[in-house]
């Protein structure tokens, strides 16, 4: 079930394309497991935990722009992912009213596999084709180099099936560095999971939201900035970027929307007198 929240005068809604499993271990990179077992993950017996896959819809100045677009349908994340009722991103998106062709603008935060898998569907001849007929998808430009020239390390995450097909039909946009989308979004670079992976600021009536994109898959990395994962490409420049997300994000009271955190994602991060950040939980309202 879609969520929404208002944020000034835009309306969030945030969509989940399932939860994916990832291997715990993996989550947690090179933190031991005596220390990240204390926050009480559950894992399956396979040593996976659940993460969200949480997209974002908005609407701003006429246009319906999609942030991440989940696991989609490719076979081998699909084999990691968990979607109860069956229910995944375009049957969010019915349920809130937007078809596929209604959709002006995608945002990838990056080309890793679970955030991009609905840029395009498989057809009956065994094509790809946007799954979005409609829309301008802007990637940056480096992640696009990058996803097109995988190497041993990021091979089995970067599908160019995700990517070459927006190419074709010229709906694909590269965008370098900082680009503003309307008035209220602007896409930022914030390096570290990636060279050029993204995150997408939201204003609105003096209120500021960040979506983090894959800066963390669990919320007490944020709260713990040198638990990295073992994802980041990066995991120096993930933590300083991090720092300075979060450093900012504590200063001026942003609702921070994170893809990975549980189901919808959204929530605060503050600083204690003795300096430890913490993040809690945003209930959606309005
Ligand atoms: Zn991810």
């Amino acid at each position: 079930m879609p969520a929404r929240h208002r944020l000034g005068s835009l309306h969030l809604n945030l969509l989940t394309d399932g939860v994916f499993y990832q291997d715990a271990g993996a989550v947690f990179g090179i933190v031991p497991r005596v220390l990240w077992e204390r926050i009480g993950v559950e894992m399956n017996a396979r040593y996976q935990m659940a993460i969200g896959l949480n997209s974002l819809l908005v609407e701003s100045q006429g246009k319906t722009v999609l942030i991440e677009t989940g696991v989609g349908e490719k076979e081998r994340p699909l084999g990691q992912t968990e979607r109860p009722g069956g229910i995944s991103l375009l049957e969010e998106l019915a349920a809130v009213g937007v078809a596929p062709a209604d959709v002006d603008i995608v945002v990838n935060t990056h080309l890793h596999a679970d955030h991009c898998g609905w840029n395009t569907k498989k057809q009956a001849d065994g094509t790809y084709t946007p799954t979005f007929a409609n829309a301008r998808y802007l990637i940056q430009r480096g992640e696009y180099d990058a996803c097109m020239n995988p190497n041993e390390r990021t091979r089995a995450t970067y599908f160019a099936e995700n990517v070459t097909p927006l190419a074709d039909t010229g709906q694909l946009e590269l965008l370098d560095g900082e680009t503003r989308v309307t008035d209220e979004i602007i896409i930022i670079p914030t390096h570290g999971h990636t060279a050029d992976h993204a995150s997408v600021i939201l204003s609105s009536g003096g209120e500021t939201a960040i979506y983090i994109g894959d800066m963390i898959q669990h919320t007490v990395q944020l709260e713990r900035p040198p638990w990295v994962s073992s994802f980041d490409i990066f995991p120096i420049e993930a933590m300083e970027t991090k720092k300075a997300v979060v450093r900012k994000a504590v200063d001026e009271q942003q609702l921070v929307i994170a893809v990975h955190a549980d189901f919808p994602g959204l929530g605060r991060m503050s600083e204690s007198s003795d300096g430890k950040w913490k993040w809690t939980d945003v209930t959606p309202s309005g």
